[in-house]
C-alpha cells in the first residue's frame, strides 16, 4: 500500500458520504483511523517519551511498559507547517 493509498483510505474513513451529513468526529475514533491508515503508530515503552508526549499524562509512572503512540514518517509530513500552512 502506497503513502497515498493510505491517505486515501484515511479521507474514505474521516469525510461522510453525504456532504449533507457532516456529524461529529470523536477523538478516540480519529486516534485509531490514524492508526488504521498508518499515520500514527503503536510503541512500546518503557519510560515516557518527554513533556512534548501525552503519554506521560495519560499513564501512571507504574504501568510500564505503556503503548505510546507516535507520528509515522507520513503523519509527519502530513503536519508539515512548512507546506501545510497557508
Ligand atoms: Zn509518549
Amino acid at each position: 500500500m502506497t503513502d497515498l493509498d493510505r491517505l486515501k483510505r484515511f479521507v474514505k474513513k474521516i469525510l461522510p458520504d453525504s456532504a449533507e451529513d457532516w456529524g461529529d468526529i470523536d477523538g478516540f475514533d480519529l486516534e485509531r483511523v490514524c492508526l488504521e491508515c498508518g499515520l500514527l503508530e503503536r510503541v512500546e515503552r518503557t519510560e515516557f517519551c518527554g513533556e512534548e508526549c501525552a503519554c506521560a499524562g495519560y499513564y501512571g509512572s507504574d504501568e510500564f511498559p505503556i503503548q505510546c503512540n507516535q507520528w509515522t514518517e507520513l503523519g509527519k509530513a502530513c503536519r508539515d507547517t512548512e507546506t501545510c500552512d497557508d
